[in-house]
């Protein structure tokens, strides 16, 4: 049903790092098309909402503050494969652990600043974009 589609998002640290155009571009070129896409700032209420899954890890607090500390890029993108290819394309969580040319090897500081989310299930794909756009932005 959704399995075409993923949520994504540009984190602060790559923002603040200039690297949103080179991140978008290596998106396009692996061949995903944006349905979605917006740039905001999320609170940290709205931060710990988002993580909610990970609220018993010890790294929470850190995370939450981290991902509401800036602007984001949030997008909703469309392929065959979508969440899985995504998460080829991004890389290791780690980014010490990445492959070679992948967007968090290239652009991620450090494990808790990594550059770029991308969903880890159809499922989720669905609740995250859910959270960010609603039917009239996308396209
Ligand atoms: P994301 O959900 O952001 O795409 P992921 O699915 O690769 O990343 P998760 O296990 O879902 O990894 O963790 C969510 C985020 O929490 C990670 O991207 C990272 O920024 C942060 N994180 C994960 N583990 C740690 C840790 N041990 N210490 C600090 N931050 C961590
Ligand atoms: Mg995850």
């Amino acid at each position: 049903m959704a399995t075409n589609r993923t949520f994504t998002m540009i984190k602060p640290d790559a923002v603040r790092n200039g690297h949103i155009g080179n991140i978008l571009q290596m998106i396009n070129a692996a061949g995903f098309r944006i349905i979605a896409m917006k740039y905001t700032n999320i609170s940290l209420a709205q931060a710990k909402k988002f993580y909610e899954v990970h609220a018993a890890r010890p790294f929470y607090g850190e995370l939450t503050e981290f991902m509401s500390s800036g602007p984001i890029v949030a997008a909703i993108l469309e392929k065959d494969n979508a969440v899985a290819d995504f998460r080829t394309l991004i890389g290791a969580t780690n980014p010490a652990e990445a492959a070679e040319g992948t967007i968090r090897k290239r652009y991620a500081t450090s494990l808790g600043e990594n550059a770029v989310h991308g969903s880890d299930s159809d499922e989720n794909a669905v609740i995250e974009g859910d959270f960010f756009f609603s039917g009239l932005e996308r396209f």
